[in-house]
């Protein structure tokens, strides 16, 4: 058992899925040929004035709302000073000491334990632009598409303890980010980026130890990784009488470690200042009415409501609410079902979820629809095929979208419950294995699985066990 507590903080940066920039009607499509979404305004022509999109704050509020922050009714925008070539007003604009939502927190679950994480502030800003070094060109551009892009920053309290409990925060963030549709969560392209400020204090201490902020971490299991190793070897270092300094660290993919980028000595003083071009941005009350009315049913309420009114236990609850769209579906298929809701999470959970995490498929687009797949439940119930059949047909199913009883049927696949059919096969069966037969009749009740599975061999799978079973049971005693 250590004798460090690790203590960490997390900023999270999420993209908006508005149309168009936080300041100016240039579009966010992603992907498009570099500098084809740049206006005036987003490339820092003088002269120009930036005007805020609506949606933006409409969305900012609405992640406030929906982590039970204060929605503060006169938020300011602010400049934040720096130079980089892909910032070409050379600020960004921001929010500094008025943000627009403050004071939140969110509830997350980690091996049985619940606990509540603070949320500092959510405040809105403008992304910056991407520098491009080409190798083959011996030369670096800036494309500026990604400029003006809205962004909301989420910083939480120092509250959590593991790296466990900063995954499990950064999932349940994304979750509610996606139910409330104004992020698409998408880590590789950087629509839901992470930086992790992490300590660690003698367990017992009241003060926090000094922080490392590590960045580059675009993956949840970049995150675990990157801040095990950051604990570890802060621990070494006070162990061996050193000091942990305040600095930014990358963390190195390919390696598992983090390494310096630059130490408190070169941090930006970034000379905020409330920016002149933009108003103070006062929200009305019926606006904030009117959005707090059009938050969905969220992930913690989902959760609950699932387990209440279909039974499912802790575990399967919070793997079908994690994504809106398998939620979705879930419900979906229970309804078309009209069964035990838990088999229906157990097909969804254990074989719909593997599908689509292997593939990229979401569930809302996997060509076994909830309809198809409450009837492929329903030929398992009625013994048409087993259920090892009705596994083994999923994936094709969820690739080719045929209706379930006509791919069965096609490919031979339905169950045999042929009496007279299964009868020769355990003859057979029986025949062959007389040492078996001897054993079994001596009391090795055991081996009834042994002629299971040899039956299983001969009929390729497609024998009706229970039919089966009383068929070898009639026969051996
Ligand atoms: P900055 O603006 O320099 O990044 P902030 O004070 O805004 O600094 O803190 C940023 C993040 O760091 C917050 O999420 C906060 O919870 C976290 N944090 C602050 N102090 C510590 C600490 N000692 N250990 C871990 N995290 C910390
Ligand atoms: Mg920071
Ligand atoms: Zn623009």
């Amino acid at each position: 058992m250590s004798r460090y507590e690790t203590v960490i903080g997390l900023e999270v940066h999420a993209q908006l899925k508005t149309r168009s920039k936080i300041f100016c009607s240039c579009s966010t499509t992603f992907g498009n040929d570099p500098n084809e979404n740049v206006c005036a305004v987003c490339s820092g022509m003088p002269g120009v004035l930036p005007v805020l999109n609506e949606k933006v704050a409409e969305y900012a509020a609405k992640m406030g709302l929906a982590t039970d922050c204060e929605i503060n009714r006169t938020s300011v925008f602010a400049r934040k000073n720096y130079f980089y070539p892909d910032l070409p007003k050379g600020y960004q604009i921001s929010q500094f000491e008025r943000p627009i939502c403050e004071h939140g927190h969110v509830d997350i679950e980690v091996d049985g334990a619940k606990k509540r994480v603070g949320l500092t502030r959510i405040h809105m800003e403008e992304d910056a632009g991407k520098n491009i070094h080409s190798a083959a060109d011996n030369a670096s551009f800036v494309d500026l598409n990604r400029t003006g892009v809205p962004l909301i920053e989420i910083v939480s309290e120092p509250d959590m303890r593991s790296a466990e409990e900063a995954v499990a925060y950064l999932k349940e963030l994304r979750s509610i980010l996606l139910y409330l549709g104004i992020c698409d969560g998408n880590m590789e392209e950087g629509s839901f980026r992470c930086d992790a400020n992490v300590s660690i204090r003698p367990f017992g201490q009241e003060a926090f130890g000094t922080r490392a902020e590590l960045k580059n971490l675009n993956s949840f299991k970049h995150i675990q990784k990157a801040i095990e190793y950051e604990v570890a070897r802060q621990i070494d270092l006070v162990e061996d009488g050193d000091a942990v300094v305040q600095e930014t660290r990358l963390y190195n993919v390919e390696k598992g470690t983090t390494h310096s980028m630059r130490g408190k000595e070169e941090a930006h003083d970034y000379r905020y200042f409330p920016d002149p071009d933009l108003v103070p941005l006062v929200l009305e009350e019926a606006w904030i009415e009117k959005w707090r009315s059009e938050l969905p049913e969220l992930p913690q309420a989902k959760r609950v409501r699932f387990m209440e009114s279909y039974g499912l236990a802790d575990y399967d609850a919070d793997l079908l609410t994690g994504e809106l769209a398998v939620a979705e579906y879930f419900e979906a298929a229970v309804g078309a079902y009209a069964g035990e809701a838990k088999k229906v999470a157990n097909w969804v959970a254990g074989d719909l979820l593997p599908y689509c995490h292997e593939t990229g498929v979401p569930a809302g687009e996997c060509k076994l629809t909830p309809v198809r797949l409450a009837a492929l439940l329903k030929l398992v119930d009625d013994g048409t095929i087993s259920v090892k059949i009705g596994k083994d047909a999923f994936r094709d199913l969820c690739e080719s979208g045929d209706e379930p009883a006509a791919y069965v049927e096609a490919k031979g696949m339905v169950q045999v419950s042929d009496t007279g059919e299964l009868e020769a096969m355990v003859d057979k069966v029986l025949a062959d294995n007389p040492s078996e037969v001897e054993a079994y009749k001596g009391g090795k009740t055991k081996l009834m699985g042994f002629f299971m599975g040899q039956v299983m061999r001969l009929s390729k799978g497609q024998a009706n066990p229970g039919i089966v079973t009383r068929l070898i049971q009639e026969k051996l005693s």
